[in-house]
């Protein structure tokens, strides 16, 4: 069985002119691909693949998962699964619910999709100190970010910066003076699914699962703080939504970003299944021994899912 990751899914905001996005269009045409080569499978069936442990005729089909509880997910994928009697799983991070602020991991994008990458870049230089880059780094730094670019060189540098060099402790900080340099106004109210929106999801047999409260990587953190991160973002979510379904998605994905303890809470916390960032298909055997690090694809590995 498939199961595919998507981001953003929506249509082109002048707004935001170097965005990276799935276009609508061509989300309907994967799906389309998706429906003719290998079909769906239903929220029963997969259910019921969780409980027999095998896959028999889902061994085939594809499952449509979507991170970040970004606002195109009710505004197109959730209106464009309906229309088709499809469902999803839908992964969120509670932090901008709880706090009412987006998160910093989108707020780059934002960034990214309304400058320039060379223009990012030199005035996030403006503000950066050698002190907030941790020793260890300092040579790989130096190294990687004076060297001669091209603007999408720009917006990986930049992005690389703050995602990968700076102590997190600054980073919130950096981006607000980035932002307020450019002139530019992030919109908390239109960003993420509103929380009545995301229970009619999830009443209507779309699944709503934990993607933790704030997105970090959680292989950064001690395990008593991805306890907080995963029993407090289901908490949230038990509160509000009331899930029927127990399941967490891996914040970044890929083996380097959870670790042995981060797999422990998700079973001392009695998730039923979990999602991570691995380019094969779910077999019996994953029921069983990955079943809180199941394999998923992204979107751009199959036809149409090329971001624009
Ligand atoms: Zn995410």
């Amino acid at each position: 069985m498939k199961a595919i990751m998507y981001h953003y899914v929506r249509e082109f905001n002048p707004e935001l002119p170097n965005f990276r996005f799935l276009d609508v269009e061509n989300f309907q045409k994967q799906l389309d691909f998706f429906e003719e080569r290998f079909d769906f499978v239903s929220k029963e069936e997969w259910l019921e693949v969780l409980i027999s442990k095998k896959l028999e005729n889902a061994k085939k089909k594809v499952l449509l998962t979507f991170d970040d509880a970004l606002s195109c997910h009710y505004e197109y994928v959730y209106k464009l699964l309906k229309k088709r009697g499809l469902w999803g799983i839908f992964y969120v991070p509670t932090q901008p619910y709880q706090k009412n602020k987006i998160l910093d991991v989108h707020r780059i994008h934002l960034l990214c999709g309304a400058f320039d990458g060379l223009d990012l870049l030199a005035t996030l230089g403006n503000f950066l100190d050698k002190k907030m880059i941790p020793d260890e780094k300092q040579k790989e730094f130096r190294e990687q970010t004076y060297t001669r670019q091209t603007n999408y060189d720009g917006v990986t540098k930049f992005k690389r910066i703050l995602n990968y060099f700076v102590n997190y402790k600054y980073r919130a900080d950096l981006i607000d003076l980035v932002a307020h340099k450019l002139n530019y106004t992030f919109q908390f109210s239109d960003f993420y699914v509103p929380v009545d929106k995301l229970k009619e999801m999830q009443l209507t047999g779309n699944i709503i699962g934990s993607h933790s409260v704030s997105h970090p990587v959680m292989s950064k953190l001690t395990k008593i703080d991805q306890e907080i991160e995963i029993k407090d973002s289901f908490g949230y979510l038990s509160t509000n939504i009331r899930p029927d379904v127990k399941t967490y998605c891996h914040p970044y994905g890929g083996f380097h970003s959870f670790n042995d303890q981060t797999v422990k809470v998700l079973e001392d916390s009695r998730v039923e299944f979990s999602f991570n960032v691995e380019s094969r298909d779910i077999c019996d055997d994953d029921l069983v021994s990955s079943i809180q690090f199941l394999p998923r694809y992204d979107c751009n590995e199959f036809p149409f899912g090329k971001a624009s």
